[in-house]
């Protein structure tokens, strides 16, 4: 279906199943295992010599049918959905990665990241090695012969660095290794990593898939060989599969992906160029902003800024609780993707356990703020920062 159709039909018809009793909307086939016919027809199945689902671990249609969106979404052979978004990075860890080897990995990653690769990885002898994510210099510096994994996120969270996929793609084939990228931020909407050179995306579908804020999902989309082989059957083995109530939220949630993400990136770009001119903000982190030192890279290879931007309020963490707490619609809450505008100081919250040197190395300084558009009046959010900042 990929080849024949463009990205809004895929995002509401691909990978659709459909059950005897002509449903229109996908089902959701809540069910733990599934029947057999005969005692040889369940043979056969747990054999492999006939397709057919056995038990939701690892086959249901309706995980299936995200599966298969998602993958047509990024343009993607196959993909594995998974519990979280943790559980997508730490399986494609676990499925590809085994004691010896070795992982150059970007600082800016998602948080849990670095304890899952510093605590639990490292007791299974994967060493890893972190760079700065714009240094493509530094990522050819830190591969070494048993480097077999590259991990990034673009646009980085919270402080929006953006990572030259294509450039990593080039370091990662020299070295023999996979380039996995964590797409959350844009989504396959405004990027499509596999185009520029990627090997594997991973996807917190708790973030803009399900759009809503109402159940945890992770996939990884990518390369056949690796999705149907070792992280296919590492989910399979391990367990931290999808349930299929979540699938069949974020499947019908790739339904309005595109409207969703493309209407929140317009109204971040509104609110950055509002923030950018306020005499309060030191500077607005925002990939959609010419100021951004890699908006041209930026603008290769992403449609549209994002839906996420970033700003420093001057005077430190005080004035940025006083803009958190003088706010009135935004939530304060650490998820984003939401249709509900989100607001965040990750110096004390998502980052809060960093120590104070290392977060600052990270971007993360006292003043920054991270919001996430919603799909509320774009008039109303900002207003709702205006007063936020007027009490800092
Ligand atoms: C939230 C997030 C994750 C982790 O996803 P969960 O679904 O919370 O486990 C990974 N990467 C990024 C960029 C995220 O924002």
């Amino acid at each position: 279906m990929s080849d024949e159709f463009g990205p809004d039909t895929l995002g509401v018809r691909a990978g659709g199943l459909r059950s005897d009793f002509g449903e229109h909307s996908e089902a959701l086939v809540l069910t733990a295992s599934f029947v057999f016919s005969s005692a040889a027809q369940a043979a056969r199945r747990f054999a492999n010599e006939e397709p057919g689902n056995i038990y939701s671990r690892f086959t249901n249609p309706t995980v299936k049918m995200f599966q298969s969106r998602l993958a047509a979404l990024e343009g993607a052979e196959a993909c594995v959905a998974t519990a979280t978004g943790m559980a997508a990075v730490a399986t494609t860890a676990m499925g590809l990665l085994s004691a010896g080897d070795h992982v150059v990995a970007a600082r800016g990653v998602f948080g849990t990241v670095v304890p899952l690769l510093n605590q639990v990885l490292a007791r299974f002898g994967v060493a890893t090695t972190w760079v700065d994510a714009t240094d493509l210099d530094a990522w050819r510096a830190a591969v070494r012969p048993e480097t077999k994994l590259l991990f990034a996120e673009t646009p980085s969270n919270p402080v929006c660095e953006i990572v030259d996929i294509a450039g990593l793609a080039g370091i990662a084939r020299e070295a023999g290794a996979v380039l996995a990228i964590d797409n959350c931020m844009c989504s396959p909407a405004l990027q499509r990593p596999m185009a520029l050179g990627a090997d594997l995306v991973v996807h917190s579908a708790t973030k803009y898939i399900d759009g809503q804020g109402r159940v945890l999902g992770g996939a990884i989309a990518g390369r056949r060989d690796l999705v149907e082989g070792p992280l296919f059957n590492f989910v399979r083995t391990a367990g931290p599969a999808i349930s299929p109530f979540n699938a069949w939220i974020c499947l019908k949630g790739l339904e309005t992906l595109r409207l969703r993400v493309e209407a929140q990136s317009a109204r971040a770009l509104g609110l950055a160029r509002f923030l950018e001119e306020h005499p309060k903000v030191e500077r607005v982190l925002y990939p959609g902003l010419a100021s951004h030192p890699q908006h041209a890279l930026a603008m290769r290879q992403q449609s549209a800024g994002g839906p996420v931007l970033s700003f420093v309020v001057r005077g430190g963490r005080e004035a940025a609780w006083r803009v958190v707490d003088g706010t009135r619609l935004a939530s304060i809450t650490a998820n984003f993707g939401d249709t509900k505008t989100t607001i965040c100081h990750p110096a004390s919250t998502t980052h809060g356990r960093l120590p104070p040197a290392e977060r600052e190395a990270a971007g993360v300084v006292e003043g920054l703020l991270r919001v996430a558009a919603g799909l509320e009046d774009v008039a109303d959010i900002r207003a709702d920062l205006e007063r936020g900042l007027a009490a800092a």
